[in-house]
Order: structure tokens, then C-alpha cells, then sequence
């Protein structure tokens, strides 16, 4: 008898049915999209994060918890319903594109919350940029004015093309108008979207940007709190989506402006502490969108009306979108598998694990 626990906990101490995890990584999350189409997965994509929003209540919600240093930030997003978890980690180093590294990378990974053991996980460098954009398009869809045709970006770094493909996807806007500090940056949107398509009309300055402008995306990445619009500079009646204010420090528009409109929001607790309203008190009035989704609240109510969506990212929107993936990829060639989770014959003999002879 002796021998024989011997004999399996040593020689065949893992179970005969191992428990993989799926895998994606940027390779096969690259292929798939462009297998899929990326205008598909963007709209499959804002479907998921509208069905959890609308199951806003089913969730643990906290907000991201964040490590500051000099250059950047390191956080961590959890989320999760009855039967499902996630997190994602995901840095934010505006310094990095002068070294030759991307601001913002990203993987994250989906649990059994009934076990609690992992299932799924994903690069999520390249899914970030599409969700970010899915929530975009999903927050213009209530949001921005009926007849929008043309929006102006400000800032034309890696999250651009994914924003602009999504508002193209959601409500047709097919003409944009660029500007960007670097020029560069300009000319690689103008390079990747022209073949698709779009009509680019690169401005001059800040300024030229808004000019006939419908929706206004914020772009921009810099440590600092900076006034990429300022109140003057708004016209009546415009949706501006403003991606890049999302730390502590961190902002992109006039406080001035936030006050002339009406702010919505992702998760306040969260959004308060990193969004454009960390300059505004405590307890300024913002709107939920999972409110505005489920009808509790109103999104657009006049033509003349500004709306902002204070846009930071928030945890469901990544468990949306790994969930998406995870729906699409499973038991296709673009998803390996990992052994990921230590399991022995015996889950109390962990020790069997170990070549003989250790410890
Ligand atoms: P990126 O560094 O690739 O691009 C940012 C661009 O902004 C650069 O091309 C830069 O030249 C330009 N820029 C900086 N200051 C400017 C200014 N004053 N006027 C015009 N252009 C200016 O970064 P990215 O990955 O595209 O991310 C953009 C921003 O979005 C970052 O701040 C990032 O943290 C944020 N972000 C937000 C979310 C969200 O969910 N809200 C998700 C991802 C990224």
C-alpha cells in the first residue's frame, strides 16, 4: 500500500485530466481580430460591455488599484459576477514612447469564481485599445448628436485608429479631423486609415481641430494636468469623448468646461479620483451610463447641450471584452493552451510535485 502512494505521488503525481487555461497571446489576438475583422470585433466587443453594464448591480465593483511612480502607473482592475472573475493589469508611462516602449500594455485573465481557479487569459495591449474604443462608441451612441458626421482627435498615438474605427462602426462618422503634437504621429494615423477609407483633414493647431466638429476625442498622454480644450474653444451641441485624463494629476480639459456640460460616467468612485472631475468638488453631479443604458437616466436631451464622457476604463469593460474573446477563441486555433495551475493526484500532497530528493 505504502509503495503504491508512493509510486503516484511521485511518478504520476498529476491528475490524469489536467486543468489547462486558454491562451491568447499577441500573435494569435492580432490574427484573430484581423481574421474576424476589427470593425466586427468592435461592435461585438461594445454588445458585451452594453449587456454587463445593463447587469451593472451583478458586479464587485472597486476602484483600480494603483501604483504611482515617477514616469507612470501600475494597476491592478478586478471585477467580477456570481460565476465569473477578472483583472487586468495594466501600466500608464507617457514617457515611454521616447524610449521606444508603448504608454500603455496590458494582459488580463478570467476566473471560475466557483472553484476560483483561472480559465482564460489574454493579451490585452491590443484588446485594451479595442475596448476603450467599444465603451467610446457605446457612451456616442446615447450621447452624441443625431446628425454627428465629423469627429476631431486630439492626440493621434496608439489608442487613434481603434478610436476613430469604432465611432466609424457605431454612428458612421466617416470624416476626421487630426492634430497632434508630434507630426509624426499625425502622419502614421493619416498612413494607416486613409486606405480604409476615412476622410482626414489634418489641422493646424488645437484650435483649426474643432472646427465643424460633432464629436471631439481626447487623445493626448502627458504626466501633467494639461488644457487640451479650454471653455472658449467649445462650441454648443458637441459630444466630446475625452479618453486621456484617467490618474491622479492627470487631465485634459478645462475645468470651466466640465462645469458648462453634462459630465457622464463610467464608475464614479473611480472616475472621481482619476477622471476630468477629480477638478471638480466631491460630490459634483455626474451620470452613470449603465443608468443612461437601462433607461434610469437620461443621455442626450438637447441639440445644444455639451456632453462629456469622462472616460478612465473600468474593470467591467475589460471583463466584457476578455469574455468576448474567450466566447470567440476557445477550441480555435487562435487560443494554446498553459498549465497554469499546480495539481496533484493529491491536493493536500503539493510536496509530490517536487522531483524526489528535494527539501
Ligand atoms: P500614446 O502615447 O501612444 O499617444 C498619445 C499622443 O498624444 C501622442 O502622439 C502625443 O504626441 C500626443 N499629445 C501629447 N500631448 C499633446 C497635446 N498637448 N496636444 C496634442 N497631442 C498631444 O498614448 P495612447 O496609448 O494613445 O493613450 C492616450 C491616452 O489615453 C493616455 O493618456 C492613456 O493613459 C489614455 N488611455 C485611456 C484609456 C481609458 O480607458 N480611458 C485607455 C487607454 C489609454
Amino acid at each position: 500500500f505504502l509503495h503504491s502512494v508512493n509510486f503516484y505521488s511521485v511518478r504520476v503525481p498529476y491528475k490524469q485530466e489536467k486543468i489547462v487555461v486558454d491562451f491568447v497571446d499577441v500573435e494569435n489576438m492580432a490574427a484573430w481580430i484581423a481574421n474576424q475583422g476589427l470593425d466586427n470585433v468592435l461592435a461585438g466587443v461594445t454588445g458585451y460591455i452594453e449587456e454587463d453594464f445593463r447587469n451593472w448591480p451583478a458586479f464587485d465593483k472597486t476602484p483600480r488599484v494603483a501604483s504611482h511612480s515617477t514616469h507612470g502607473v501600475i494597476e491592478l482592475m478586478p471585477t467580477a459576477n456570481d460565476d465569473t472573475y477578472s483583472f487586468k493589469y495594466v501600466n500608464g508611462h507617457p514617457i515611454n514612447t521616447k524610449r521606444g516602449l508603448q504608454t500603455v500594455t496590458a494582459f488580463g485573465l478570467l476566473a471560475d469564481v466557483d472553484s476560483g481557479y483561472p480559465t482564460f487569459l489574454a493579451e490585452m495591449t491590443l484588446l485594451t485599445a479595442v475596448r476603450t474604443a467599444a465603451t467610446s462608441a457605446m457612451a456616442a451612441k446615447l450621447l452624441a448628436p443625431r446628425s454627428a458626421s465629423v469627429m476631431a482627435m486630439i492626440g493621434t498615438g496608439a489608442q487613434s485608429e481603434f478610436q476613430a474605427l469604432a465611432m466609424r462602426k457605431a454612428l458612421g462618422v466617416n470624416t476626421l479631423r487630426v492634430w497632434d503634437t508630434d507630426p509624426e504621429a499625425v502622419e502614421k494615423l493619416v498612413n494607416n486609415l486613409t486606405p480604409l477609407g476615412f476622410e482626414i483633414i489634418q489641422a493646424a493647431n488645437a484650435h483649426d481641430v474643432l472646427d465643424g466638429a460633432h464629436i471631439i476625442t481626447t487623445c493626448t498622454a502627458d504626466k501633467t494636468n494639461a488644457t487640451i480644450l479650454s471653455d472658449d474653444m467649445v462650441a454648443t451641441g458637441v459630444h466630446i469623448n475625452a479618453i486621456g485624463g484617467d490618474c491622479p494629476g492627470k487631465t485634459e480639459l478645462d475645468s470651466a468646461l466640465l462645469r458648462r456640460s453634462d459630465i457622464f460616467v463610467e464608475y464614479p468612485e473611480q472616475t472621481r479620483i482619476e477622471g476630468e472631475i477629480q477638478q471638480l468638488e466631491d460630490d459634483y453631479p455626474v451620470i452613470e451610463l449603465w443608468q443612461v443604458l437601462t433607461g434610469e437616466q437620461q443621455g442626450r436631451t438637447s441639440e445644444d447641450q455639451i456632453t462629456i464622457f469622462d472616460s478612465v476604463g473600468f474593470a467591467i469593460e475589460d471583463f466584457s471584452a476578455l469574455r468576448y474573446v474567450r466566447d470567440h477563441v476557445t477550441g480555435t486555433s487562435f487560443s494554446t493552451k498553459l498549465d497554469m495551475i499546480a495539481e496533484p493526484q493529491d491536493p493536500k500532497n503539493l510536496f509530490s510535485l517536487l522531483p524526489s530528493g528535494n527539501g
